[in-house]
């Protein structure tokens, strides 16, 4: 079961729309938007990708 409690406050709720970054996809190349800031030399994935690598 989820008890989002015990992750601590969760902020992403009173701060309106989430931020998105625009980002390439480190697998195939499209743009996509993610909801963190991509940081430098590490890879970011679509939703797609990132779907298929949760896989394994
Ligand atoms: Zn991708």
């Amino acid at each position: 079961m989820r008890d989002f409690k015990k992750d601590g406050p969760r902020r992403d709720f009173d701060r309106g729309p989430r931020e998105m970054h625009k980002a390439v996809c480190a697998d195939c190349g499209k743009e996509c938007d993610v909801p963190f800031k991509p940081a430098d030399g590490r890879p970011v994935f679509c939703r797609d990708c990132f779907a298929k690598k949760k896989r394994y």
